[in-house]
């Protein structure tokens, strides 16, 4: 998908109200009827056909026939101009440039302000690939059934954002947040590789070392990241100090499943260092002893997870997110069982080679710079389905 910053100078007023409109509409209709189009935009129903004729060619709605009626639901194209709009009115976000990263769940671009810093945006994209899957099962999102692609990747959004902002204000080396709005993050842009680019390092077992301390500093401060993988570990360029991002799935330390994700997380780190690096460690931390030692020090007060359900972001929303990437992960893991079994076969024959080149370009951190910006191929099926 491609983001069309000249779009944002060339809406009409009436554009703008009619998108509204469809945006607001689809809170409670898959496919918004042209009448209450027309109603919530407040325009004469003959000049709002029109106007939504113009947005459905830029690709900002879609019209869609019911078998009951003819309307239009909102496409991602629509919700990012609406977010990126919101950004520029709020002159955090000047334009758009390339496009640096495509995740499952996200798109990355960097983009810049006024003055023509350089910032990351990233727009979360829930929904994108299991929608399907989902659809069958979703209950628990009540009336909200119509938006859930759109809701979900609000809520990400919004909570990676109110923990990007306590960890930053915390000293955790994440990017600075910068603003947020819709399913839209834009955060500094940060000079570094990811871990899984990086072929050697001068030292693993600092970095290491270094790895396991954030993630018992993590724990220190009631939160456990729940994605700590090669993925999420950016390695500055400069000083090869390692950056955390992607927080849409971090958990409490008081979770139930608290003391897997922490396992998960210890282990992602241990597993990628005994393949990429040859490294191995006997160190590691333990959920127990960290959880046992926090309450003995009585250091309850500095309950990052706690700072963050005040901070706004609702218990019921965190909930609601949580189960719908549960869904995510589960619907992924069936897909990808063989893929990984034959990985795993693959590995013991040529044990000595990394396990992973494909398509990726890996970095010496010790070497001179590259262009060491990941770009995976775009295989998401096309957008959102409702
Ligand atoms: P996803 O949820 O799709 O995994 P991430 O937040 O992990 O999204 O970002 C995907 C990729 O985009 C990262 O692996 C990294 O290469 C790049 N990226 C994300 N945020 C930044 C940033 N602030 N600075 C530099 N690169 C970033
Ligand atoms: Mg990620």
């Amino acid at each position: 998908m491609k983001l069309d910053a000249t779009d944002l100078r060339y809406l009409t007023g009436d554009e703008f109200r009619v998108l509204t409109a469809v945006e607001m509409g689809s809170k409670n209709h898959e496919v918004v009827p042209n009448p209450l189009i027309a109603q919530i935009s407040g325009l004469r129903s003959g000049g709002v056909n029109k106007v939504l004729g113009s947005l459905a060619k830029r690709n900002l709605i879609a019209k869609v026939q019911n078998t009951k009626y003819e309307g239009y639901r909102l496409t991602y194209g629509g919700y990012d101009y609406l977010a990126m709009r919101t950004l520029s009115r709020r002159e955090t976000l000047h334009s758009v440039g390339n496009q640096i990263g495509v995740g499952k769940e996200s798109d990355i671009y960097v983009v810049a302000d006024a003055e023509g810093n350089q910032m990351v945006l990233k727009l979360h994209r829930l929904g994108r690939i299991s929608f399907r899957t989902i659809k069958t099962k979703r209950d628990y999102m009540g009336k909200r059934k119509s938006a859930s692609w759109m809701y979900m990747s609000r809520l990400a959004a919004q909570k990676e954002w109110a923990f990007m902002k306590i960890l930053y204000e915390h000293d955790f080396p994440v990017p600075r947040p910068i603003d947020q709005a819709r399913h839209c993050i834009l955060m500094e842009l940060i000079d570094a590789y990811p871990l899984r680019q990086i072929s050697e390092v001068d030292s693993p077992g600092k970095l290491y070392s270094n790895l396991m301390d954030l993630i018992v500093r993590f724990a220190n401060a009631g939160l456990i990241h729940g994605d700590f993988n090669e993925f999420n570990i950016l390695i500055r360029r400069e000083t090869g100090e390692p950056v955390v991002i992607d927080f849409p799935q971090m958990v409490s330390t008081s979770h139930e499943n608290a003391e897997w994700y922490f396992n998960r997380d210890v282990e992602c780190i241990r597993t990628f260092f005994r393949r990429r690096f040859r490294y191995e460690s006997i160190l590691y931390p333990r959920f127990r002893t960290i959880i046992s030692e926090r309450n003995e020090k009585n250091s309850q007060e500095f309950q990052l997870d706690v700072v963050v359900a005040a901070s706004g972001f609702a218990k019921k929303d965190m909930d609601t997110l949580e189960q719908y990437m549960k869904e995510l992960d589960l619907d992924e893991n069936e897909n990808s069982n063989e893929v990984e079994e034959e990985e795993e076969e693959e590995e013991e024959e040529e044990s000595g080679e990394d396990d992973d080149d494909d398509e990726i370009k890996k970095t010496k951190l010790s070497e001179g710079e590259e262009d060491g910006q990941k770009k995976t191929p775009d295989d998401s099926a096309e957008e959102e389905e409702s």
